[in-house]
């Protein structure tokens, strides 16, 4: 049976500017305002689970009590095999630096790895609680292929998007067009199926 959206305000478990106006951006075909945990005093909470999954609930449980309403959070980072899918959900304090600073621990970590032995993965996790008690919540999954270079290439992007190759556009994802990026990316794909979920809630 379809779980009806009651509350058309929606808050979104993020600090990030650019990730509210993508999603809001997303969600507007559903009527949805969404609003930051800022809004509501609600700063950075510890995300001490062990998986993406666990940490995006953790994250939208915080954001729902703290405001009373609906909340989305993501969690998202980078899985390479040959690294047993680390950074992970590390992926953000990977090398305890900044994004060179990880990018170079990967490298590092990677070494000498033939080509055909880097590949990874970007994952991103969203989480929909119509409150902070919800039991089942709506949990919504996007991937995005690709294989980690020997040195960086490419300015646009953020984290490990210089290293990381895109075989279908043969190149790396900090070398894509912002738009291109947004379209195909594992966000783009978490983001579309949140939004078909949420449209079969509403019925
Ligand atoms: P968050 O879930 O947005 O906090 O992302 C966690 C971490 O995963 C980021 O700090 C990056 O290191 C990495 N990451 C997630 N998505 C991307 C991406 O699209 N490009 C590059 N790095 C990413």
């Amino acid at each position: 049976m379809a779980r009806a959206l009651r509350e058309r305000t929606v808050v979104l478990a993020s600090g990030n500017p650019g990730k509210l106006a993508e999603l809001a951006q997303t969600l507007s075909p559903l009527g949805i305002t969404l609003r930051a945990q800022a809004e509501f005093g609600l700063g950075a909470v510890a995300e001490d689970g062990l998986s993406f999954v666990e940490n995006a609930i953790i994250k939208a449980r915080a954001a729902a009590a703290a405001s009373g309403l609906p909340a989305i959070a993501d969690d998202s980072g980078l899985e390479v095999d040959c690294l047993q899918g680390a950074p992970g959900i590390h992926s953000a304090r990977y090398s305890g630096g900044d994004d060179a600073a990880n990018n170079d621990k990967l490298l590092t970590a990677l070494g000498a790895v033939a080509r055909e032995q880097r590949s990874a993965r970007y994952q991103c996790v969203l989480v929909y609680l119509r409150h902070a008690l919800d039991p089942t919540p709506l949990i919504c999954q996007g991937s995005w292929e690709g294989y980690i270079l020997q040195e960086a290439r490419g300015s646009n992007g953020f984290g490990y998007d210089p290293l990381f190759y895109v075989p279908q556009y043969a190149c790396t994802a900090a070398e894509l067009e912002p738009q291109v990026k947004n379209r195909i990316s594992h966000r783009a794909s978490a983001s579309a199926r949140l939004l078909e979920a949420l449209r079969r809630q509403t019925g």
